[in-house]
């Protein structure tokens, strides 16, 4: 069957939106509870991918199943189509399984023409009404079916308003409309060459494969590649009888919501108008109305609402509004008219929401007992409430907005500019707010990066060192903001014809890339209320746990905060960029052997047991995995002479000498080079202070706080697994010789990353030593693909574009290929080990559609940055629904 019926018993049982599209088979949904639909039929996607295979022609009998559909509305309506007495009048509207931009707009009071004009003017009693109708269709017709510039069409209109002193299009009587129509038609005859088509049928068959013509529109094409739509889709097409607002004071028509898509709120929310049809109200030319009183009186607006004007019809349009959120058990958006008094209803889906909406909808429709918990859980979307989980500015507050760059980090921010890491570390240690300003960044401006509010960088883009660190520690970041210059020697940062000095207030929303001078306040998140309760019943049905990527005390207490379950990640690197220790790393890294090396490793123990036991306090009772060092040492190195003098001053050397073990350090591909367990193979004894600061921390806090942390050490990019257990042996040496020394014992594993894929082709046999998996896929994706994370911004968006990948790997797994390796590993693991603990760290463990991989792989826990957690923990229970 290729044309569906709607209206009265001849109702399609289908409902497929595949093959109806969305309008279509909720018209037929919303018909078959004996909701007052006009009637009408759908063509289905099915014609037009057929219609495209056929090289555009329709296929057989779609004529004579269209003529059936005409027949039934003329049935229903007692109208005719073409007929010159009382003419039936159709809408022609697209209809894809998803709503789409780029589709063709619907064409209104199809079948009019010099005759039927004249016969609807009679029939309606109305004369101006059927003359509006009129130049409604041909303008429209020309625009959507025949592709002519509506401008001209507008132009014409207006110089008839003026012309006749009128303001509202209301004010124009029938003879203005006619003769405003005459002219709309010379304008067809002149731009085509032939004159405005007056056979409703052609009219008909001329909008369907406008309809279908539409499919295949650069608009649309653009559009399908940047959400993943296949061309294979189509689209469905729906006639249907037009239905009129636009019949006088007692017609209206109108869009509503049955909640307040903003807040959530049980409150019907919309907009109608009197004596208009179709787009007006979302047209402009005038303003629409309230619905509801109360809403117009919050608003102090004049015009009557719907419910003071049209008491009677507003009952009935409420009585529609509870009867389609209990049928569709979800908050509904809506599109009616009313004709003469009579309500129609033209449209209703899912209404798109805000993520406050969202949760506060959710829990409310739980409480009603409309769904139930589970379903609340599935219904928010995990990815949306990030704009929940960060600081967001006061929206009350005015703002001076200098610029705009890349949103790369939500979230908002105020703070004094620095110019560099180190200043903008001295300036935090002070209890400043610190805003980071630089052309971009790199590893070396961690610390200053942790140490400030927010970052901000002239160059780079999404996927830039700024934009990726900034997301993984919560902190807001605009990148890429091209209108600034920044002059970091003078200190001094131009922007739009102003000049900003070192100490100058600045404040950045990293959800919309604002830059803004001076302080804008701003407001914090909380997991309160509808947030707090979904997160509970999620919890109920999750299986894995949902742990935090944090590096500091205060980053931990975030994420226990938002409910993480331990840490899965603590990279002690960045714990050695504060610019009380990078001396002393320094000192360790250029030391010409493993004594001097030794020296500086005692400076740092202390420090580093420090460090650990800041973050067991916030952990007690719960696991803690902690990387042992891994990124290439020449990261730490010096740049600056003033460093080197620094350096050779501690460690008691010349900088000449320095510098030259400085260039021995040179590596060409630092990222496969000198890292990793590597560094531990060569000079284990940094692993071995890592190590014994580990245990000494943990058997500290278990003595002061009675709780002991469960220490997860993990060995970074092994390959094999007698790498492993060398740096394990290390380790085990330390736990052994600090327990004898405190007297006490604490559980601890040994465990390993899994980053490389010979690793993951591997696990079975390191599994016989390792004792936990973490899934490193930051790495991962990088050495299986072989595509550098840092260097990846500059062809992967086109990657994206062109459709190589879907979605950038860096940002969701690449479940087809990094999947398997995943796979393998955990198959491989398990088989050896059967309770070997499994886990992901890498950037996707904050990320909903990687999560789902990683339930249907059987991963433990999850692992994502502190204000990520909330998102793991929705995504996470939805996978295990
Ligand atoms: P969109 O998908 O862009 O919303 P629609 O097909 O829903 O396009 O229609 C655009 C406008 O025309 C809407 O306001 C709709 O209510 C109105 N409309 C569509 N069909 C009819 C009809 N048969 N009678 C009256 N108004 C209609
Ligand atoms: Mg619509
Ligand atoms: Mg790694």
């Amino acid at each position: 069957m290729m044309v569906h019926l709607f209206g009265g018993d001849a109702t399609t049982a289908e409902r497929s939106k595949e093959l109806l599209g969305g309008k279509g088979s909720n018209l037929a949904e919303m018909a078959s509870i004996g909701l007052p639909v006009p009637p009408g039929f759908t063509i289905t996607t099915d014609v037009c991918t057929a219609y495209y295979a056929n090289g555009e022609q329709f296929p057989a009998g779609l004529v004579e199943q269209v003529t059936a559909g005409i027949a039934h509305i003329e049935g229903i309506t007692g109208k005719i189509f073409g007929d010159a007495a009382d003419p039936l009048l159709v809408s022609v509207r697209s209809g894809a399984r998803v709503s789409m931009p780029g589709m063709m707009d619907t064409v209104l009071n199809l079948g009019l023409n010099d005759r039927t004009v004249v016969g609807l003017a009679e029939a309606s009693g109305d004369a101006r009404f059927a003359w509006d109708s009129y130049r409604r269709f041909v303008q429209m017709y020309a625009d959507v079916v025949m592709g002519l510039d509506h401008a001209e069409f507008e132009e014409a209109l207006e110089i008839a308003k003026e012309d006749r002193g009128f303001y509202l299009d209301t004010d124009m009587s029938a003879e203005d409309w006619q003769a405003l129509v005459a002219e709309y038609q010379a304008i067809v005859e002149r731009e085509t060459g032939a004159p405005f088509p007056q056979e409703p049928k052609d009219q008909l068959w001329g909008a369907v494969g406008a309809v279908f013509a539409s499919w295949e529109s650069d608009r649309a094409k653009v559009y399908r590649r940047l959400n993943s739509i296949p061309a294979e889709w189509g689209t469905a097409v729906n006639v249907q009888a037009m239905v009129f607002g636009n019949m006088g004071d007692t017609s209206a028509t109108g869009v509503a919501f049955t909640r307040d898509p903003a807040t959530g709120e049980r409150a019907w929310y919309g907009e109608w108008l009197i004596n208009a049809q179709g787009e007006d109200v979302v047209a402009g030319i005038r303003t629409p109305q309230y619905l509801t009183k109360a809403a117009r009186e919050r608003a102090g607006a004049k015009p009557l609402s719907m419910e003071e004007a049209m008491p009677e019809t507003f009952v009935e349009l409420g009585q529609v509004f509870d009867r389609l959120e209990g049928h569709y058990r979800d908050m509904q958006d809506i599109e009616f008219t009313v004709e003469r008094g009579k309500l129609w209803m033209l449209q209703t889906r899912s209404g798109k929401r805000t993520a406050k909406a969202a949760l506060k909808i959710a829990v409310d429709m739980a409480a009603e007992k409309l769904i139930t918990e589970e379903e609340a859980v599935g219904r928010v979307d995990p990815g949306a409430l990030d704009q929940l989980l960060h600081p967001t500015l006061d929206p009350k507050a005015p703002r001076d907005v200098l610029t705009k760059g890349l949103p790369a980090s939500p979230g908002a921010a105020s703070g004094k500019i620095m110019f560099d890491a180190d200043s903008a570390e001295k300036a935090a240690a002070m209890g400043e707010a610190v805003i980071l300003v630089r052309v971009e960044t790199s590893p070396e401006d961690i610390h200053g990066m942790h140490a400030a509010k927010g970052i901000l960088t002239a160059r780079g883009g999404m996927t830039s060192h700024a934009a990726v660190v900034a997301r993984g520690m919560g902190r807001p970041c605009v990148s890429g903001a091209g209108g600034l210059s920044i002059d970091g020697n003078a200190r001094v940062l131009r922007v739009a014809g102003r000049e900003l000095r070192e100490g100058d207030i600045l404040t950045l929303d990293g959800s919309t890339g604002e830059v803004m001078a001076g302080e804008v306040p701003t407001l914090l998140p909380e997991l309160v209320g509808d947030f707090g309760t979904l997160m509970v019943w999620a919890d109920k049905v999750r299986r894995m746990k949902v742990r935090a990527n944090a590096e500091t005390p205060a980053d931990a207490q975030v994420a226990r905060d938002f409910g993480a379950e331990g840490i899965g990640l603590c990279r002690t690197e960045h714990m050695f960029f504060d610019a009380a220790r990078i001396t002393a790393v320094r000192e360790m890294i250029l030391a010409e052997n493993e004594d001097g090396r030794r020296v500086a490793l005692a400076k740092l123990l202390p420090e580093q047991r420090g460090d650990f036991a800041g973050i067991f306090r916030v952990m007690a009772g719960l696991p803690v995995t902690i990387r042992l060092l891994d990124p290439p040492l020449h990261e730490f190195l010096p740049t600056r002479e003033e460093d080197f003098a620094v350096v050779a001053e501690a460690a008691g050397v010349g900088i000449e000498a320095l510098k030259a073990r400085a260039n021995e350090l040179h590596e060409f591909n630092p990222m496969l080079g000198h890292r990793g367990c590597r560094l531990g193979v060569t000079y284990p004894e940094i692993y071995e202070m890592q190590a014994r600061a580990i245990f000494e921390a943990a058997c500290d806090v278990a003595a002061e706080t009675g709780a002991a942390p469960i220490p997860e050490v993990m060995i970074p990019l092994v390959a094999t697994r007698r790498e492993f257990d060398l740096m394990k042996a290390v380790v085990d040496a330390q736990a052994k010789a600090v327990f004898a020394e405190k007297g006490r014992e604490i559980a601890y594993l040994v465990g390993t990353m899994i980053e490389l894929p010979r690793a993951a082709l591997m696990a079975g046999e390191i599994a016989e030593t390792a004792e936990f998996f973490s899934f490193g896929t930051n790495d991962l994706t990088q050495t299986t693909i072989g595509i550098s994370r840092d260097d990846a911004g500059r062809f992967l968006t086109q990657y994206v574009d062109k459709g190589i990948f879907l979605t950038d790997p860096f940002v969701s797994l690449d479940v087809e290929g990094v999947g398997q390796l995943i796979e393998i590993a955990a198959d491989r693991g398990r088989k050896t080990r059967p309770d070997v603990k499994l886990g992901i760290c890498g950037e996707h463990g904050g990320d909903a559609p990687s999560i789902h991989f990683c339930e249907k792989t059987g991963l433990d826990y999850v692992s994502a940055s502190p204000y990520r957690v909330p998102i793991a923990r929705l995504a996470a229970a939805q996978a295990a629904l």
